[in-house]
């Protein structure tokens, strides 16, 4: 609270500061010290326009403009300001995204021993989501645990950014710990080699680093793609991998790419790397990335609808961790409001990263809709009101609204600048003959089906 009263003080003089004061009073604590303290008054225009910043990125003016802009207008006429507007400005954009990493990563984490250092407690089997696009990399990974250096040896895990590798890499490690087997598992990164190896070098000391590797039972080397066009690295990496599979001791690796894939690496390596199995990890399909987010919802004791599930699903679609941040970010964006966010509110949060250019645009679905009708979609966008084109026309405008979740102007924009009314309307009406029209509920879900294809 003295930090409170300081910061009240320093902002006496400004018109802003009277508000401030009302809404102490007329405000929880807690609300006040979230969405207020910190906000302070950074210009009065000369057209009375008062610009008041706060300490958050944009989304939390999106809310304060929802929660409380009734009460500030409220006090603006008790105060007798009324000529004045009130406008709420976010900190600037770029420091945004840090503001909102790093409340994200301060949030306590629940204390649990970890088993080794090295391992996060967390990237186990068990919290693992396995579906189509991952099963083989999952199966593997298990048979690794049971008769590691036997099977699969190398095994080699490649896939795209964000799709699990390391998390399963490191649930072999934690599995092994988990049962008790009585073997020395060693999990590092590629680069993490090189370091040491140049710092070997540099100071012509061992520091014993070496022997870590080649003491393994089984070795974990992730994103094995960084030793690309780094010869010393992969002369060392090339000895470590003969001695131990020498001694019939499990390698696993993970890369971005297959190693037939990789550049500069020398052949000897490439072959090596081929000798086990190779299994690819691929993007989770929709019914996966449904089942994550349940998952990560239920990590964090959120519960949402079925229907938020399927939304988020639709849109994000290229990684888990993407699944992963956007609920974290529901999260906090709850814990923040003190309820769990709807399904509306959700999608706002989600058309903020619209411009990030992660779904699939109107045009994309135009097309789509257009081609399951077998009409083009130059005829779709056109003025016409044959039925031929007209339902299919408002079936795009209800996608649009229902399933990417765009605001009616930017759908009326989209067909050459139809007023909101217009485009409701279109919506409405689909919605209605939806409930008899089993033709185009057909239609619909072969449409769903495409994009959730893409
Ligand atoms: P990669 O190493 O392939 O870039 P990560 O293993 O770091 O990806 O995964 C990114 C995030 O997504 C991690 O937090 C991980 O726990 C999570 N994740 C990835 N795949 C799954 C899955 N199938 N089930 C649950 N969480 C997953
Ligand atoms: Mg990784």
């Amino acid at each position: 609270m003295e930090r409170l009263g300081e910061f009240l003080s320093k902002n006496e003089d400004t018109l802003w500061s009277k508000f401030l004061n009302v809404l102490k009073k007329r405000l929880p604590e807690t609300s006040f010290e979230t969405w207020f303290s910190g906000s302070k008054e950074i210009a009065l225009t000369g057209d009375n326009r008062l610009i008041v910043q706060v300490q958050g990125p944009s989304f939390y003016v999106e809310y304060i403009e929802k929660q409380f802009r009734p009460l500030i207008e409220e006090i603006k006429t008790e105060l007798g300001f009324s000529e004045y507007s009130i406008i709420f400005s976010p900190i600037d954009e770029e420091n945004d995204r840090e503001e909102i990493k790093s409340s994200v990563l301060q949030k306590p984490k629940k204390v649990r021993r970890k088993r080794l250092a090295n391992l996060k407690s967390d990237y186990t089997f068990s919290t693992f989501v396995v579906g189509k696009s991952n099963q083989l990399a999952y199966f593997a990974a298990k048979r690794v645990v049971e008769s590691p250096g036997r099977e699969y040896n190398p095994l080699f895990i490649y896939g795209g950014v964000g799709l699990g590798k390391t998390h399963l890499l490191q649930a072999i490690g934690n599995e092994v710990f988990a049962k008790g087997k009585n073997l020395n598992v060693v999990y590092t990164t590629c680069e993490q080699i090189m370091n040491h190896l140049v710092n070997y070098l540099q100071k012509k000391r061992g520091d014993g680093f070496k022997d870590t590797l080649r003491n393994a039972d089984i070795l974990l080397i992730d994103d094995i793609h960084f030793l690309q066009g780094k010869d010393m690295l992969q002369e060392e990496i090339f000895h470590t991998f003969n001695y131990l599979f020498d001694r019939e001791k499990q390698i696993v690796m993970t890369s971005d790419r297959h190693p037939g894939d990789m550049h500069s690496l020398q052949e000897r390596l490439v072959s090596r790397f081929r000798w086990g199995l190779v299994v690819r990890i691929d993007p989770p399909d929709f019914e996966t990335r449904v089942a994550i987010l349940k998952k990560k919802a239920e990590q964090f004791g959120l519960v949402l609808s079925e229907d938020t599930y399927m939304f988020l699903a639709r849109v994000y679609k290229k990684s888990v961790r993407e699944l992963e941040g956007i609920i974290t970010k529901i999260k906090m964006l709850s814990s923040i409001v003190e309820h769990t966010l709807t399904l509306d509110e959700i999608k706002e949060v989600v058309f903020e990263e619209e411009n990030k250019g992660r779904k699939i645009d109107i045009d994309r679905l135009a097309e789509v809709v257009a081609e399951e009708f077998g009409i083009s979609k130059k005829l779709m966008k056109s003025r016409s009101r044959k039925k031929e084109i007209l339902i299919p026309r408002q079936l795009v405008m209800y996608l649009a609204k229902e399933y990417l979740g765009l605001t009616l102007t930017k759908i009326g924009d989209y067909f050459g600048g139809k007023d909101h009314t217009t485009v409701i309307n279109a919506v409405n009406k689909i919605q209605k003959r939806l409930s008899t029209d089993i033709n185009l509920q057909k239609h619909l879900n072969s449409i769903k089906d495409r994009l959730e294809r893409e």
